[in-house]
């Protein structure tokens, strides 16, 4: 059997990136991950970090201000995985990925890159309303650094993160699920894909090594995940035993309060309208030249949205 790639975590620390770390370890990569020298006295990160290498992880340190320190970390490794922040209400540095791609460039050992991406795929995203699209035309900015300088990449179209959608009932602003109330967007007919935090880190690690999604996008669409927000509340009604009274926004009132929301609340709010409202995600065939996760990995148990939903009873 091929020798299981070397692999690089940058942005192990993050929401997404811990889960990263977890599944290339459990998939038994040797599993590198990058820490910043500028950590300070952040206990909980360091306490994180250290888990990690409990669990078998090799800590690296670099800095994305020195290119050599970055340059080295990729030497190490066959793969490297990037889940710099990328969500503007917490924080947004999908640009820094450049320095990455010159530190790969010059390294020139990597084998496959997957840049942080997990979510709406950027390429479908060209018109794309204001202030949000910023996510989308960073994350393509850095596509085309990495096309350009001929890296092999997957690209991750992960869909909705379960714990901000489904936490939340899909309503921006909460992610923890009403008992009282829920507010649908326009009917809430619109289909969305839901998936586990965990299961897109197992999935992303799964392509690493896999010739069928080198220079692809990789599509997250668990078929029993792709529901609407009604089918959403639905099945948390089902879980709770009650039906929820509801009132609906319709799409002119979302753009009026999106409006008076501070720069950071409005991209958020442009990302759950594409999502929410023109069903963005889902309404779109997956072509030739891309790949879908749980039709590749059928051996993965993806956890289904009742189960998700389940641990907020
Ligand atoms: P986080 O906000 O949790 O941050 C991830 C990492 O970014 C952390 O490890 C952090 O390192 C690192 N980082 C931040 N600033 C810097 C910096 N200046 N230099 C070096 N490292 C830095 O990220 P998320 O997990 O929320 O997001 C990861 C990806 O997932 C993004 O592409 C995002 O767009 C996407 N996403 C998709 C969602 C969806 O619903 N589809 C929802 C949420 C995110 P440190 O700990 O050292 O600060």
């Amino acid at each position: 059997m091929a020798m299981k790639s070397k692999v690089l975590i940058v942005g192990g620390s993050g929401y997404l990136g811990k889960r990263l770390v977890k599944a290339s370890l459990a998939q038994g990569h040797e599993t590198y991950v990058l820490y910043r020298k500028e950590i300070g006295v952040d206990i909980e990160k360091v306490q994180m970090l250290l888990s990690f290498k409990q669990q078998g992880a090799h800590l690296v340190a670099g800095s994305f201000n020195d290119h050599q320190s970055l340059v080295n970390a990729v030497k190490l490794v066959d793969v490297v995985v990037c889940a710099i922040s990328g969500v503007h209400i917490r924080s947004h540095q999908i640009l820094l990925q450049l320095k990455l791609v010159d530190a790969i460039k010059e390294a020139g050992n990597v084998k496959r890159f997957l840049p942080s991406e997990f979510g709406t795929d950027p390429a479908r995203m060209g018109n794309a309303m204001e202030p949000g699209r910023v996510t989308f035309d960073d994350k393509m900015v850095v596509r085309r650094a990495i096309e350009e300088a001929g890296i092999p990449f997957t690209y991750v179209s992960a869909n909705c993160f379960a714990g901000y959608f489904l936490g939340g009932l899909c309503q921006p602003g909460f992610i923890l699920p009403s008992r009282e109330h829920v507010c649908l967007h326009g009917d809430g007919n619109q289909k969305a894909i839901y998936v586990d935090e965990d299961d897109i880190a197992t999935y992303s690690i799964k392509t690493i090594d896999d010739p069928r999604t080198l220079n692809k996008t990789v599509y997250i669409r668990p078929p029993k995940n792709i529901l609407s927000q009604r089918e959403v509340v639905e099945i948390w009604e089902k879980l709770i035993g009650k039906e929820l009274p509801k009132s609906s926004i319709s799409e002119q009132e979302f753009l009026a309060i999106m409006k008076e929301q501070d720069y950071a609340e409005q991209v958020g709010l442009t990302h759950y309208y594409h999502v929410c409202y023109e069903g963005c995600l889902a309404n779109f065939e997956i072509g030739d030249g891309a790949e879908e996760a749980s039709a590749l990995y059928p051996e993965v148990h993806y956890t289904t949205v009742e189960d998700y939903m389940k641990r907020y009873l």
